[in-house]
């Protein structure tokens, strides 16, 4: 199979699945097109697998004017680093992303910066490829509650910080989808398992938990990850979303209890064994190979470094000792 084919899957009533072949790895990240008479596209996919996003839109039938929108959950680079690249290949679509978002699409320098802190130059440019900037002018700003119109469908938008601040969610009216990003973590469909996604910098589990929450409440009839694909059970997602959130900070922070100078390596093995015993419960497949393909996005280490920050910048501000008033 050649890996840079698009595959791509009808998923809900006029939503399709683009598979972005991330990383050379099917089932990793996804895209969505919605149909209609003003065609959307839910997140870039990265620069890295534009042509794979272009020929799979080619296929369904999408010329360069017909892309009406593009809207991405939030800014890492594997759900909107190809948003500037899809602009200019379709000069009709606007981009839709949260105002804390928006800065650094238009000007990415710092975001690109900070990929290759996590991921190394060399895996960063394999990953994501190039991050082209987006024109301010074809931006508009989303909020918690905002309505996106396209024709005969709309998306609700649903703030949903945690993975990171400026996260949304989107809910589509028409079938009932809800686009999760990776406010529920990733859904692994191949085991079938849920794992966290608690990356540095900006990760908060009390508000990814509050997140999760409100998605649940909005009553979602299917849930659309972007890591990766649908899942059906929208109750049983939600739940076991939560689960894992609470059960991975709760490991690491007692982890960080007993040891509070433990390294990245030893809070990720940690997470590791956790990994190991969840696989165990949903699936009866061979576990290392499979841990070993998810960590393409190096997740496990990942969701190690963001909750030791987490855990010991919420230990500094609860045991710091209190300010004196009279020192301003
Ligand atoms: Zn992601």
């Amino acid at each position: 199979v050649d890996a840079r084919e698009p595959v791509i899957s009808d998923v809900a009533p006029g939503i399709t699945a683009i598979d972005t072949a991330m990383a050379g790895e099917r089932e990793l990240n996804a895209v969505y097109f919605l149909g209609g008479d003003e065609p959307c596209l839910v997140e870039s996919g990265p620069g890295a697998d534009l042509l794979v996003v272009t020929a799979a839109l080619d296929r369904i039938g999408v010329g360069p004017e017909d892309l009406a929108h593009l809207v991405v959950t939030h800014i890492h680079l594997d759900h909107a680093g190809g948003a500037g690249a899809l602009l200019r290949r379709f000069p009709a679509a606007t981009l839709w992303v949260h105002e804390r978002g928006a800065p650094h699409l238009v000007d990415p320098e710092r975001l690109v910066a900070s990929t290759i802190r996590t991921y190394g130059p060399d895996r960063m440019r394999r990953l994501f490829g190039e991050t082209v900037p987006c024109p301010a002018a074809r931006i508009r700003i989303v909020a918690d509650g905002s309505v996106i119109p396209m024709g005969e469908r709309r998306l609700e938008v649903l703030h949903t910080p945690g993975h990171a601040s400026h996260h949304v969610s989107l809910l589509e009216d028409v079938s009932g989808a809800m686009f999760t990003g990776e406010a529920i973590g990733s859904y692994l469909p191949w085991g079938p398992a849920f794992r966290p996604a608690l990356p540095p910098p900006e990760v908060d589990v009390g508000q990814a938990l509050a997140s999760i929450s409100r998605m649940r409440a909005a009553r979602p009839a299917i849930l659309l990850t972007s890591h990766f694909g649908p899942v059906l059970d929208v109750e049983r997602g939600f739940a076991v979303a939560a689960e894992r959130v609470s059960a991975w900070a709760e490991r690491a922070r007692g982890v960080l209890a007993a040891q509070p100078f433990a390294s990245d390596e030893r809070l990720a093995a940690a997470l590791t064994d956790l990994a190991r015993e969840e696989f165990g419960r949903d699936a009866s497949r061979p576990l290392d190979p499979e841990l070993a393909r998810y960590d393409a996005l190096g997740s496990i280490r990942m969701n190690a470094q963001g909750l030791a920050r987490y855990w010991r910048k919420r230990w500094e501000r609860e045991f710091a000792p209190p300010r004196d008033p009279s020192v301003s």
